[in-house]
């Protein structure tokens, strides 16, 4: 039987192994992995000196999404345009209940917001904002429809953020249901009382964002986190880990048994309290929580990536336009809507890390792809190359070399904060189920072809009493 695509001359790079192979798809999925495949009735794609990757997987993102009453500058249309530009074929984003909604009501308004605008495949994780008894009972119905994550904060008090009460209860209800729980650790009643601390010291700008939420409000709800989930019998996922000190919480977590997996995003790697310091409110653009910390860090956060301490680089792309919407906070930070946009930059600007070697080629695969797949329940079919896996593959040149700037990015907001950032490597060519989905930098899928993804129970890593 004839192959529908076949790339040819690349080296197939896994999170185990790096190889010359061309690869032969039919019907959207990998069917032959091979020295030589010749099939002349196929479609060619010529990757000699490129290199081929599985598509990216972020799992932490917010796409349409209603925070701080604001609806953010993404929907699923630009956000996963933008997310596929950048190499990334798979997200899972998070379905924000609103106050009185129901969890079921939840998932199906995200299904709607993404049905007809997805150009890549998705999956969702509840986060539950609204934590009644109504929805905690709802909760155990989420993994039959392929939502087996369920997300709570720990801050934004008079918003989100659940007490440790409903957190347990919550816990309890994922182990029962067979979910995990992701975290966003931070001390919330610490960060409340500090941010009304600055402001009545007239302390606004946007800089006081970093000493009104210091590491160690971090490190707290982290350790905390990580202790309940591990007597209640939990997998826990922590959230955008930003520091050392929420880091070693990790670090003892795991060393003691706990099924406890860490991420950091992409702008922890790069950014720090200096850009708070930006002139012009141009400072208001790196708000976003926990907020950038000590450049010291980022060389904290790298090792960390490199020993495996730390599995997984997201995005949490979470996009509020500088012009119309953090110019809200310009007199006061704490009106500032917290966020970044980096879907688009994630692949490259991690990457980064391979030519700076902080991390080799397969380990870049595995912190952006393979990793996130098999702790989110979309592995083998999502998050490597191999025979029977999704026809997901970027075609990266290692030699491409550019600058990052606002005007050639696909998302809906108005700056990064990579600008001016001079890189080396990135996708060339993006393949979704098979199909080429964007071409020498340019969008060529079509939004409402990306297909939800029902994911299964999370894998257990390691065993929890
Ligand atoms: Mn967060
Ligand atoms: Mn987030």
């Amino acid at each position: 039987m004839s192959l529908d695509l076949v790339i040819r001359n690349g080296t197939v790079v896994t999170a185990t192994n790096s190889f010359a192979a061309d690869v032969g798809v039919r019907d959207g999925v990998i069917v032959e992995i091979a020295d030589r495949i010749d099939d002349p009735a196929a479609s060619q794609v010529d990757a000699t000196f490129q290199l081929l990757l599985p598509g990216g997987v972020d799992v932490h993102t917010h796409m349409d999404s209603l925070s701080f009453g604001m609806q953010s500058a993404d929907d699923y249309r630009t956000g996963t345009i933008a997310a596929a530009c950048g190499g990334t074929t798979t997200i899972v984003d998070f379905a924000h209940q609103q106050p009185g909604q129901g969890m079921l009501e939840t998932i199906e308004a995200w299904h709607g917001r993404a049905e007809g605008k997805a150009a890549i495949d998705y999956g969702f994780h509840a986060i539950v904002a609204d934590p009644t008894d109504a929805a905690i009972t709802e909760l155990s119905q989420l993994p039959a429809l392929g939502v087996t994550s369920f997300k709570v904060f720990l801050a934004y008090k008079d918003g989100p953020m659940v007490d440790d009460a409903q957190f347990i209860r919550i816990l309890a209800t994922a182990r029962d249901a067979g979910a995990q729980v992701m975290v966003h650790a931070e001390n919330g009643e610490m960060a409340d009382y500090l941010q009304r601390q600055h402001v009545a010291a007239g302390k606004l700008a946007p800089k006081f964002h970093a000493s009104s939420r210091p590491p160690r409000i971090e490190a707290e709800a982290t350790a905390r986190a990580i202790a309940l989930a591990e007597v209640i019998g939990t997998p826990l996922y922590i959230v955008h880990v930003s520091c050392e000190e929420s880091l070693e919480e990790v670090i003892r977590g795991r060393e003691r048994g706990v099924d406890v997996v860490a991420e950091t995003c992409t702008h922890y790697l790069y950014t720090s309290g200096e850009d708070l310091e930006r002139p012009d409110f141009e400072a208001a653009k790196y708000v976003f929580t926990p907020p950038p910390r000590d450049r010291r860090n980022h060389q904290v956060l790298w090792d960390a990536l490199a020993r495996g301490d730390l599995e997984i680089v997201s995005s949490d792309h979470s996009a509020w336009s500088f012009a119309t919407q953090k110019s809200r906070g310009r007199d006061n930070f704490t009106r500032i809507p917290n966020g970044a946009p980096g879907i688009e930059e994630r692949m490259t600007m991690v990457w980064q890390g391979v030519n700076d070697e902080h991390i080799t080629p397969n380990q870049f695969v595995a912190l952006t792809a393979t990793n996130p797949a098999r702790r989110f329940g979309l592995y083998p079919r999502k998050g490597t190359i191999a025979i029977g896996s999704d026809a997901d593959i970027v075609v990266w040149n290692p030699a491409a070399e550019r600058a990052i700037r606002q005007e050639s990015l696909h998302h809906g907001v108005d700056y990064t904060v990579y600008e001016g950032e001079w890189v080396e490597g990135g996708p060339r060519t993006v393949i979704l189920r098979g199909e080429v989905i964007v071409d020498d930098g340019d969008f060529t899928g079509a939004p409402g072809a990306g297909r939800f993804i029902h994911r299964a129970a999370v894998e257990r890593q390691t065993a929890v009493s």
